[in-house]
């Protein structure tokens, strides 16, 4: 898609913020207890290297990402601290991953028996592949379950160390976000009961995420994967305050390109869904759900002057149309995510009013959105 640089709507990132959330956080970790900043999904939509320079001036150490392309994106950019494929990967890339020092996430022995073939076929290495084993303590999504499996992969790491290098060890909470800490508990009994006595422990061991980091510190080892908070947002929405202020990067701003005054009984967007009780401005913004600002928005609002301007009619997929207090000039400062003299919309308010969280919000909004960069 190509990016909207002619048109007023971009989203504007505050890398003060940024530097300020990671520079907390890492502040908070015991002594020799690194930070990578995740930055999956283009850094949940805020720009991955844009991000990943924040984070490193901030005090991050490595890089966790989702999939390979991710991580060949920062390696391209120059970015040469540790990074972390948190997904499964091909064991066909295992040479590529190797050459480039990135770190594969394993969550089965045949995995790495698969690998080491590639590798084998590769010929010499400049350096071994970097592994990390995966467990499933309860997030039911990749990893090893049992002792077994986990000894069996480990005793194969261990007989082909000239090409696979036992990195590191981790697992991921899946209610470590929740006021209800039952499961959060059980997961951490997992844990120990799978890593305990764990011979050899490796470079990197890791169980947090943000939420874990923010609300169970007791449990980060050695090293924490950093994502939302990173970004300034709460991973438990509003259930639990953070311990320090968040401060939120990402602000979705436009413009009014056009207003006009409608009569009583007229409709406004696609299926005539909103129809005036009385005479009213309208302004239309030039943003729609290709942006990744969603159809069901309509009813929610944006912010102009301070003031709290409702979406009427549908969202449509490039325009929505706002009622306003009264007629305002071309130009003037639409706020769709931020502040706006001294009102605020957030991203959760956006997320709570589409049913959903603001992870899902910030990393919707799509490459059409310019991505500036303020501080
Ligand atoms: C995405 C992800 C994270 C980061 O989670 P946040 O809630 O954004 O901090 C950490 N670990 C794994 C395995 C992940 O997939």
């Amino acid at each position: 898609m190509v990016v909207g640089v002619h048109r007023p709507t971009q989203l504007v990132i505050d890398r003060a913020a940024l530097r300020h959330n990671i520079h907390a956080e890492v502040e908070r970790l015991d002594q020799g207890s690194e930070l990578f900043m995740v930055v999956k999904a283009n850094g949940y939509g805020h720009g991955a290297i844009q991000v990943a320079q924040a984070a490193k001036d901030a005090g991050a150490t490595g890089f966790c990402v989702a999939i390979l392309d991710e991580a060949l994106e920062l390696r391209a950019a120059g970015f040469d601290e540790p990074i972390l494929i948190l997904g499964v990967t091909s064991p066909a890339d295992a040479p590529l991953m190797a050459a480039e020092g990135i770190s594969a996430t394993v969550a089965a022995t045949d995995w790495l028996v698969d690998a080491q073939a590639y590798l084998d076929l590769a010929g010499t290495l400049a350096a071994p592949l970097h592994v990390h084993l995966g467990l499933d303590t309860g997030m039911g999504r990749i990893g090893f379950r049992t002792v077994p499996e986990l000894t069996t992969a480990i005793d194969f790491l261990q007989a082909h160390a000239t090409t696979l290098d036992f990195e590191g060890i981790f697992t991921h909470f899946s209610t470590a976000d929740s006021p209800d800490d039952h499961y959060f508990r059980q997961q951490v009994a997992k844990w120990h009961a799978l890593t305990d006595g764990l011979k050899p422990r490796p470079r990197y061991v890791h169980v947090s995420n943000s939420a874990t980091s923010l609300w169970h510190a007791e449990c980060n080892d050695n090293m924490i994967r950093f994502g939302v908070s990173g970004y300034g947002l709460n991973p438990s929405g509003t259930a639990i305050k953070p311990p320090y202020p968040l401060q939120p990067a990402m602000s979705l701003t436009s413009e009014l390109v056009f207003t006009k005054r409608i009569a009583a009984g007229d409709s406004v967007g696609y299926g005539a869904t909103y129809t005036a009780d009385q005479a009213e401005w309208v302004g239309t913004v030039p943003i729609g759900y290709a942006d990744g600002y969603e159809r069901r928005l309509q009813g929610f609002h944006v912010l102009i002057d301070g003031q709290f301007c409702e979406i009427i009619g549908r969202v449509c997929m490039d325009q929505l149309m706002v009622r306003l207090p009264h007629d305002y000039s071309r130009g003037t400062k639409v706020t769709l995510v931020g502040e706006n003299h001294g009102a605020e919309i957030t991203l959760q308010d956006v997320a709570d009013y589409c049913e959903t969280i603001h992870y899902e919000v910030a990393c919707g909004f799509t490459s059409r959105l310019p991505r500036q960069y303020r501080n």
